[in-house]
């Protein structure tokens, strides 16, 4: 059992004995020893069945949003969960007196795919959490060497992908968005898609299409990309939720990077204060277009 194993399953027993708290999210152990998956607790005894390690992958900051109204919820809380929380709080989504943050200082973590094990979190810029009520832990060894390299990495895909001709360009996002199946799993995850009715589900015509073909596809994804343009924390939930593995951040970060240049948009999530990019004006802003 990890240290912080150990600390999270103490703390969680005690909040629910205490009744300070109604809910702990954290994570529980998945099917196999290299999986897990999101864990709500209501009861002391099950404080056991928490498991942290590095292939704790679900960020948990939505269940924040979801599982609010029964009381006061606790959530383990690292950077990524920690940005998305704030983000909701600055949205006015979420109540910060219905959250107990559980912090964890977090070394990164790993996913087992195709017999690989793949660095989840190479271009994670803020591992420690950003708000939190306790820390559980200390800042593991080389954070800092981590955040240096993280924020090189952060846009190599989309260097990448500006380095292509156009018609290049367009082929490969087509392919990507001709594999999408509309499941929205991606929404469904994200900590910043949080409209009570989102535009796809609405009925009526003129809306999103109800067709599955690459218009449609390209038409829900652009939409989704500018929706959360000024607002998206960068934790790439959407992206690893994706059961297609469509580029969902090669096009989340084209905005960022775009929204950097332009208007010095800066990192999402680090406070709750509102304060997005798309909705500043200053009479002395360039309007080219005009
Ligand atoms: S999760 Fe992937 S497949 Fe599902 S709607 Fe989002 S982009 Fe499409
Ligand atoms: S769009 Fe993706 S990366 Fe951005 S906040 Fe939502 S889930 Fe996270």
């Amino acid at each position: 059992m990890t240290d912080i194993e150990e600390k999270l399953r103490e703390r969680a027993r005690q909040l629910l004995e205490s009744e300070e708290v109604t809910e702990v999210i954290a994570w529980g152990a998945g099917r196999f020893v290299n999986q897990t998956t999101p864990l709500f607790i209501s009861e002391p005894a099950q404080a056991d069945e928490i498991v942290f390690n590095d292939y704790c992958i679900n960020i948990l900051a939505k269940y924040a949003f979801t599982e609010q109204g029964a009381g006061r919820v606790a959530v383990a809380v690292r950077g990524c969960e920690a940005r998305g929380i704030n983000r909701m709080l600055a949205d006015n989504q979420i109540k910060r007196e219905q959250l107990f943050l559980l912090g964890i200082p977090c070394g990164g973590m790993k996913e087992r795919l195709s017999g690989e094990t793949l660095d989840r979190c190479k271009s994670c810029t803020h591992p420690n959490p950003v708000v939190y009520d306790e820390m559980l832990g200390e800042e593991p060894e080389g954070a800092f060497e981590t955040i240096v390299a993280s924020q090189t990495a952060r846009f190599a895909e989309v260097e990448a992908v500006e380095a292509m001709r156009r018609e290049q360009r367009r082929e490969h996002f087509d392919e990507a968005f001709s594999r999408c199946i509309r499941c929205y799993a991606c929404r469904e995850v994200c900590p910043v898609c949080t409209c009570r009715e989102c535009f796809v589900d609405q009925q009526r015509a003129g809306w999103q299409g109800k067709q599955n073909n690459l218009n449609e596809n390209r038409f829900y994804n652009l939409t989704r990309v500018f929706h959360i343009a000024d607002r998206c924390v960068e934790c790439g939930e959407c992206a690893r939720a994706c059961p297609m593995e469509l580029p969902l951040m090669e096009v989340n970060r084209k905005m960022i990077k775009d929204l950097n240049t332009l208007f010095a948009a800066g990192e999402e999530g680090l406070t709750s204060e509102l304060d997005n990019a798309l909705g500043r004006y200053d009479t002395g802003d360039v309007e080219e277009f005009m």
